[in-house]
């Protein structure tokens, strides 16, 4: 039985609070606190609805340390899990350490003025967590999150030696809009334009956004054009296996997504530099989410599936050995139980089961971690449990792309 304190109302927030709302066992107790407590109240009265569940609301800015600790002195928590956006991830772990509560995020830190987003920052808080006796777990979403943990199981289960690592995250959702971004636009936007990342042999290697792409049949899905790109669970999966050769990320997008994208950057909205506008200074990216298909709208009218995995390549008992891991998600089916599309339903089922795994004390651990640190089966059996069921096939060949 324990108290929760999730920061941040939006779609994967939402998510996460309907599920621990079904888990009263584990999450006797459930306090959403948002920039606007407006967004806490309408998650509450859908839970309520549903569930018969009250969930406790609060305001909070947690760009303040201190309205933070605040919250959280008056809350007594026994996890804080931040739901907000990677901006915050440091002002909360802060707010944490001063309170001695641990912390869960799905997404690592972001500063707002440079499109870079790098583990460094939450890294560096190791030594304070730890002497602390605190665990702060880091991505408890899907990707990262689930993907770390798949990569951790297939380690576990199914290789002695990891060679080759491919995540494949498809989105075979159609939501009808000519454009819009089924997650923050702004923190979506800053991702794909990004330039793509991948680990081979011991470095990474940087080419240009978007350059270099690949037909694959996703199961349940079909055919779709996948692009290489950086993720940041790259960044911690290759810390944690140094033996993965070579590491990637894929991610699928629809002509027309990428043609509104091109149009948006040639004509510099996508940028963070601020600009003038009669006489006020504005951040076009921001200005640009604003007049965007809000993503929390966009699960009632979204149809289709996700499909996101990991193909591994390697050894077991000296025969080489090609896996394929994957979640097939539907969103009508998510938008039925919990009011939002697949997208925020990937990430804030993980971050519910992330978040019952350290409340009961199942995964435990005093520092930083991330996701691969941590014995992988209890997650998996609960993504089984809880509308994230997984499967595994060999594959005869290793990824010819
Ligand atoms: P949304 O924009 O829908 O929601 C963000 C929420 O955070 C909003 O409710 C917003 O406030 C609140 N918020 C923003 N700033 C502050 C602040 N300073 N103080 C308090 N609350 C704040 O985003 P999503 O729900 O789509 O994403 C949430 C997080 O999940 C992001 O960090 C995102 O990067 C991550 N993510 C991770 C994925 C993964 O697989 N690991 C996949 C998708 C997302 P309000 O409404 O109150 O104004």
């Amino acid at each position: 039985m324990s108290k929760v304190l999730v920061i941040g109302a939006g779609g994967v927030g939402s998510v996460a609070v309907h599920k621990m709302a079904q888990l009263p066992e584990v999450f006797s107790s459930i306090t959403l606190a948002s920039r606007r407590e407006s967004s806490c109240q309408k998650v509450a009265k859908s839970v309520e609805e549903r569930f018969g569940v009250k969930v406790e609301t609060a305001e909070v800015d947690a760009d303040f340390v201190e309205q933070t600790t605040r919250l959280i002195e008056r809350v007594k928590p026994d996890l804080l899990v931040n739901l907000a956006l990677p901006y915050q991830d440091l002002t909360l772990m802060d707010a944490c350490l001063e309170t001695g509560t641990p912390y869960l995020d799905t997404a690592n830190y972001e500063p707002k003025d440079e499109a870079k987003f790098e583990y460094r920052w939450q890294w560096e808080y190791q030594e304070r967590f730890e002497k602390a006796g605190l665990m702060a777990l880091l991505g408890s979403g899907f990707d990262p999150g689930v993907t770390n943990v798949f990569t951790a199981w297939l380690r576990k289960h199914h290789f002695d030696r990891i060679d080759t690592l491919d995540i494949l995250d498809c989105n075979g959702g159609d939501h009808g809009h000519p454009f819009a971004t089924n997650f923050n636009p702004e923190i979506n936007i800053r991702e794909v334009t990004a330039p793509a990342r991948h680990w081979e042999d011991g470095n990474w290697v940087e080419t240009p956004a978007l350059s270099y792409n690949h037909t694959f049949d996703f199961p349940q899905v079909g055919e779709r054009n996948m692009y290489l790109m950086y993720h940041e669970e790259l960044e911690s999966l290759v810390k944690h296996f140094p033996e993965i050769q070579r590491a990637r990320f894929w991610m699928t997008f629809g002509d027309a997504y990428l043609k509104h994208l091109e149009v948006l950057q040639n004509v510099g909205l996508t940028s963070i530099e601020p600009v003038m506008y009669q006489g006020h200074e504005i951040i076009p990216l921001q200005f640009l989410k604003a007049v965007l298909p809000d993503p929390g709208g966009l699960g009632e009218r979204t149809k289709g599936k996700t499909c996101i995995g990991n193909i591994v390549t390697g050894e077991k008992s000296g025969q080489s050995v090609t896996k394929y891991l994957f979640n097939v998600c539907d969103h009508e089916e998510c938008f039925r139980e919990v009011g939002s599309q697949a997208v925020s339903y990937t990430t804030g089922v993980p971050a519910m089961i992330g978040a019952a795994l350290v409340v009961q004390g199942i995964w435990q651990g005093r520092g930083v971690f991330n996701m691969e640190q941590m014995d992988p089966d209890p997650f998996m059996d609960m993504l089984n449990h809880h509308g994230l069921p997984w499967e595994v096939r060999d594959l005869d060949q290793a990824p010819q792309f």
